[in-house]
């Protein structure tokens, strides 16, 4: 079967993509014939070298696929199911979606809902299932759409279209932080009421600034969620799931204990399997399927190495889908 193959040895730090025996996928009860998979910020990260992603070599990166189940020992899955795996460690400890099969655990596997298409459950993906999880946290803090604006930071990536165009149709008013003025009519067909540049919430500031957001999804970390949590207006909460912008997260205490906001810290590839069923099924009922194909765009797995330095510079846009068997 083709694969994209990590090794790292005396030579370097290498993908490529290879034919691999069957017979060397790893342990698991249940076997998959992938027909996509997809192109996460992390899946590039693993597959550029850019970050200690993979921890075991050689690797199969790919965070997410979808399929049909060909092989099951599991009670939970039979052959000809259709499934959706996200996160659990594959692509980093276990191999991952970026093969035309994929063995797993059970336990890591979703049934893809009725709804979706497998290319339509992979253009959601990682990113659109982390969307809804920080969806899922605001809702849980009481935000409402009453409550005023929500920022979404990273809004032309995958996990920010997702949350802009869900958002939206629960019936916030979605401001759409973005570096590419380019997508802003992209983002305001996903229901962006309003585009800000991403400049403004970049570089250092005031610990406090004045009140804005109700609630917040920040895909960028370091100075722009110090930025975010210093606007949010009394009582607001933030879900912070990235970081494009950088890991380190410079920031006064002073908006917890002067504007009581709530940091929501999301995690998509460790979350227990009743929320990631609850997220899955939210999606399937609030997301536009036809915000999902503006959003979508798809390449075969020799484009996979190419686009995963593209990405790093965020220059993809929305979702990118990996046709496994194109
Ligand atoms: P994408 O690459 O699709 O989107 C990232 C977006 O961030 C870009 O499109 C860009 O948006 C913005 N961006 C890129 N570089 C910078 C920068 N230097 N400063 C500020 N903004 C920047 O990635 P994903 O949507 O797949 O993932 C988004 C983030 O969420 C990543 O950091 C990823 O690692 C993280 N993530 C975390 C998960 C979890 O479980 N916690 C799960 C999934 C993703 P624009 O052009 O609009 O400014």
């Amino acid at each position: 079967m083709k694969a994209i193959l990590i090794n790292k040895n005396d030579e370097g730090y290498r993908a490529e993509l290879t034919e691999v025996e069957e017979s060397q996928l790893p342990d698991g009860e249940v076997t998959v014939r992938v027909d996509y998979s997809t192109l996460n910020y992390k899946d590039s990260l693993a597959i550029t070298g850019a970050a200690p992603v993979v921890r075991k070599f050689p690797m199969v990166p790919g965070i997410d696929f979808t399929g049909t189940v060909i092989e099951s020992t599991s009670e939970e899955f039979a052959p000809g199911d259709r499934v959706v795996q996200n996160g659990w460690g594959a692509g980093e400890v276990h191999w991952g979606g970026l093969a035309q099969k994929a063995r797993v655990k059970s336990d890591w596997l979703v049934g893809l809902p009725e709804k979706f298409s497998t290319r339509q459950g992979a253009a959601v993906g990682t990113a659109g299932y982390t969307a809804m999880l920080c969806i899922l946290a605001l809702e849980r803090s009481g935000v409402t759409p009453g409550n005023g604006e929500i920022l979404v930071t990273g809004a032309a990536g995958g996990v920010g279209s997702v949350a802009v165009s869900i958002l939206a149709g629960l019936g916030y008013t979605v401001v759409a932080s973005s570096g590419r003025p380019a997508e802003a009519d992209y983002l305001k067909a996903l229901g962006a009421a309003e585009i800000i540049d991403r400049a403004q919430l970049s570089e250092k500031g005031p610990p406090l600034g004045k009140e804005r957001w109700a609630g917040a999804v920040d895909c960028v970390g370091s100075q722009t969620l110090v930025n975010v949590c210093a606007t949010m207006k009394y009582g607001g909460t933030v879900a912070a799931c990235g970081l494009a912008q950088g890991m380190d997260f410079p920031a006064t205490v002073m908006p917890f204990i002067l504007r009581g906001i709530t940091l929501a810290g999301i995690d998509s590839v460790y979350c227990p399997k009743p929320l990631r069923t609850e997220a899955w099924r939210r999606i399937a009922s609030d997301l536009d399927l036809g915000h999902l194909e503006q959003m979508t765009s798809e390449i075969g797995l020799s484009d996979v190495i190419g686009t995963a330095s593209q990405q790093l510079a965020g220059q993809t846009r929305g979702r990118v889908v990996v046709n496994v068997n194109g």
